[in-house]
């Protein structure tokens, strides 16, 4: 599926890793584009296992907790080692900036390639030809942030004929109404729309928490999403201790799930606190039936394609 994304989850533990679950981190593959969101403890061996690139990638923090970034300076020194000299940016809230320097002031580390970081409390903070992601403010203990990426709707597909029969000139011409811009030949205008077929191509919307309670600006965030990736830290049962420390519980992430009418949740930052995650799992489906638990390793595919 090229014109597809593909997202492999790295680590889907809660703050302590398990034997068989490590720290958060989730990559997400587009077009060329690897974009990895948090990084705990494990996430470059998870990326090799994964083979996920070192070389061209963008990193998003949700917040600084430790097991959401624990692995940043073994990736960016794994880059040192192989000389890797490609820029590489991170994406975080409030004190990323000072957080990356701190990191590698403390590790003695002064790499070659450049560091771009960039600080965000909302909004749009990547915008290509094929992706847009927005940051929004969740509600954890510390400043914390979920990311929406959505992918380009290309205008349409350039009908060659068309253009052909409508005597445009090949060149600079095409590429205007390809970008979607009327054009004027001898007095007379020429919209896109009479050149461009329908694209055969969706959008595809993701939408990942990070560390939250049960949140409205996460629904509305969420809307019509293709995928959720949705906080479900504890069982059905721990209500108290979920508001405590601003996590969720399965039944939340299904809540705003359903609430915002999205495609698919997957539930993650799962502790042990999970007696038998067959149980969580089903209590969630009740509420929103296209629930998926996560695991290391698990990997989701969204088509671009119109069904
Ligand atoms: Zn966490
Ligand atoms: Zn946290």
């Amino acid at each position: 599926m090229s014109d597809g994304m593909k997202i492999t989850f790295l680590g889907t533990s809660s703050a302590p890793p398990q034997v068989d679950r490590r720290q958060s981190s989730v990559a997400i593959k587009y077009r060329g584009h690897n974009l990895i969101v948090d990084l705990g403890e494990a996430a470059q061996v998870q990326m090799l296992k994964h083979k996920i690139s070192f070389k061209n990638l963008t990193i998003l923090f949700t917040h600084l907790h430790s097991d959401h970034t624990l692995g940043l300076i073994g990736l960016l020194a794994t880059r040192g080692f192989y000389n890797i000299k490609k820029p590489v940016t991170i994406i975080g809230p409030q004190w990323t900036k000072t957080f990356v320097f701190l990191q590698l002031l403390a590790f003695r580390f002064d790499p070659d390639f450049e560091i771009k970081v960039i600080e965000t409390d909302g909004g749009v903070v990547l915008a290509n030809s094929d992706f847009v992601v927005e940051s929004f403010k969740v509600n954890h203990s510390e400043e914390s942030l979920g990311y929406k990426i959505v992918t380009q709707k290309p205008l349409g597909v350039f009908n060659v004929d068309k253009a052909k029969e409508l005597a445009i000139p090949r060149g600079k011409l095409w590429k205007e109404l390809q970008e979607g811009n009327p054009i004027e030949i001898e007095g007379k205008t020429i919209y896109p729309s009479e050149v461009l077929d329908k694209s055969p191509t969706k959008q595809i919307k993701v939408v990942i928490t990070g560390d939250t309670t049960l949140d409205h600006n996460v629904i509305n965030n969420s809307a019509e999403a293709d995928l959720l990736i949705h906080d479900a830290t504890y069982p059905p049962s721990e209500v108290e201790r979920s508001k405590k420390y601003k996590h969720s519980t399965c039944l939340d992430a299904a809540f705003v799930a359903k609430k915002a009418n999205v495609k698919k949740l997957v539930l993650t930052h799962i502790s042990e606190l999970h007696k038998n995650l067959e149980d969580s799992l089903r209590a969630a489906q009740e509420i929103f039936p296209n629930s998926v638990m996560a695991e290391d390793g698990l990997e989701i595919e969204l088509s671009s394609r119109e069904n």
